[in-house]
């Protein structure tokens, strides 16, 4: 029995909790057990366009402090979000599945690094001074007003922050809708926001599905909608938007190829390969699910990959010796279950895993060990597709073109990576790669200094760093005349 995580209410609202008794309910499974930990509501329209309402009318006050004003709420938060590392990331894992050995170090720890980012940052947001000759110009970086904030359910208050921090040290307002999935640890950043001194309304909570979502990004006091989700999602939500002439910043899916060179140093090519497929149960965006390794070390590399992954330890989420945990859902489980069934038909080799594990105390579970398909083709639907669970698929290349081009022969472009020892190799196959995020002997390291987004079907936009800023904001040119003016009339 886990302790009791029920929220005081289902929406965070003009700095209050609200409960909304008419939306359908919404239910927080823990998917280690099956055991429902909370019983929410999703927000009615009413309760959406209170919602907008309240941040319409914060962020008018909010938009006019100073950046060094904003920068030091959300420092504060970061503190804060810091000090309770440790019940909120129970919270995630109670709510995601995912391990405590993970939340501690990678959840609300980056939201933190975040939000201390962004902190540091708002005081430098301006725009610039343009020299005109007899007269000048200047532009103004203004915040948009209103972002809508969308989250997908594997990384629940990182995404939250990634979106909140640069919108909020921008000068915006935020309604964030989490996924239906894991509603909790939105309420507690809702909460711990205020605490830092922000003002009611400027971050506001709704829970709610996809009709939810759509209800706010069509809210015409709606000027910005920011998605992490799947490119279908994506697609029907940039529509939307497209429809209000709203700016986006789409976080959307991924096949990332990892690419390793017979010259590479296989340990960490393996161990690169493996955080690149395995972490939170391969739930992550940008894996590296098609592993491209050079004919050469192929057979090594197999073998080394086998005995690790045979060693991950599957189990209780809240043991700290815990690896891996369960996938969000029973039917995130089967999709990925008939995802292993269609490697197997097409005829990849199953070099391990590709079952469900019996562990004791844990048998309604939504696990999966993790899985290693070999002799993958590049046309094979495993190879193609975005699983989005321990599913890694390894193929065989010869030569640097020929991996280069099977790489980028995909509709999604969100990251790649590239393990060698030749560093001119390394570079110019990375400049050759169609992907928003790149790592050279490396995976899945995303600091918040460095832009994080996708190209080609996975996104449009740049998350963290100071490129975030261009998306939170607009410019505003001022043209000012110090002679007389010249008219012909
Ligand atoms: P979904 O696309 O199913 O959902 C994403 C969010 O959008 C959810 O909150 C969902 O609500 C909401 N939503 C669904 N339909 C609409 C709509 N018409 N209008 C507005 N909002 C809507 O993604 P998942 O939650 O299943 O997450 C997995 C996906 O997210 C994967 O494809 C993964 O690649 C991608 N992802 C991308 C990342 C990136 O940064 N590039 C990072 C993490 C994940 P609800 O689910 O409550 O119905």
């Amino acid at each position: 029995m886990v302790s009791n995580v029920q929220p005081r209410g289902s929406h965070f609202i003009a700095g209050a909790y609200r409960s909304d008794i008419d939306g359908p309910e919404i239910l927080s499974v823990y998917p280690a057990t099956g055991e429902i930990i909370a019983r929410l509501g999703a927000a009615t329209a009413a309760t959406v366009d209170d919602a907008v309402a309240a941040a319409v009318e914060a962020q008018r006050a909010w938009g006019r402090k100073s950046g060094t004003e904003r920068g030091r709420v959300l420092r504060r938060a970061a503190d804060l979000l810091r000090a309770r590392n440790r019940a909120l990331s129970e919270l995630e894992t109670l709510d995601t599945g995912k391990p405590i050995s993970e939340t501690l170090v990678a959840d609300a720890a980056s939201g933190a690094d975040c939000l201390e980012y962004f902190g540091g940052l708002a005081a430098s947001i301006a725009g610039e001074q343009v020299d005109l000759g007899h007269s000048f110009g200047y532009t103004r970086r203004e915040p948009l007003g209103v972002v809508a904030a969308i989250g997908a359910w594997n990384y629940p208050i990182q995404i939250a922050c990634w979106k909140a921090a640069p919108a909020l040290a921008c000068g915006n307002a935020v309604v964030f809708k989490p996924s239906e999935m894991t509603p909790l640890s939105a309420l507690q950043l809702a909460e711990i926001l205020i605490e830092a001194g922000l003002p009611p309304g400027v971050f506001n909570v709704v829970q709610g599905r996809g009709e939810t979502g759509r209800r706010l990004v069509e809210h015409p006091d709606v000027a910005k909608v920011s998605l992490t989700g799947s490119v279908p999602t994506g697609r029907a939500v940039m529509a939307a938007a497209g429809a209000g002439i709203k700016s986006v910043t789409m976080e959307l899916g991924g096949k990332s190829p990892l690419i390793v060179f017979a010259d590479a140093e296989l340990d960490n090519a393996v161990g690169g390969a493996m955080l690149g497929n395995f972490y939170s149960a391969g739930q992550i965006c940008s894996n590296g699910t098609r592993v491209f390794v050079q004919r050469k070390v192929y057979d090594d590399f197999l073998t080394r990959l086998a005995k690790r992954t045979d060693a991950i330890r599957l189990g209780d989420p809240l043991d700290p010796e815990t690896q891996m945990g369960p996938l969000i859902s029973e039917a995130q489980r089967d999709k990925v279950m008939a995802h292993i069934a269609t490697g197997k038909q097409d005829g990849a080799r199953l070099l391990t895993g590709g079952d469900q594990p019996h562990l004791q105390g844990f048998e309604r579970g939504s696990f999966v060990r993790p899985t290693v398909f070999a002799d993958v083709q590049d046309g094979m639907r495993i190879a193609r597709e975005e699983i989005f669970g321990p599913v890694m698929s390894v193929l065989v290349f010869d030569d640097e073109d020929e991996v280069v081009a099977r790489a980028n022969d995909t509709e999604f472009g969100l990251a790649a990576g590239v393990f060698t020892r030749d560093i001119q190799r390394a570079h110019r196959t990375i400049a050759n790669l169609q992907a928003g995020t790149c790592w050279i002997n490396a995976y899945n390291l995303t600091p918040v200094e460095l832009p994080f987004g996708g190209v080609k079907r996975s996104g449009v936009g740049r998350e963290n760093s100071r490129a975030a800023i261009e998306h939170y904001t607009r410019l505003k040119s001022v043209y000012v005349e110090m002679g007389d003016v010249d008219s012909p009339f």
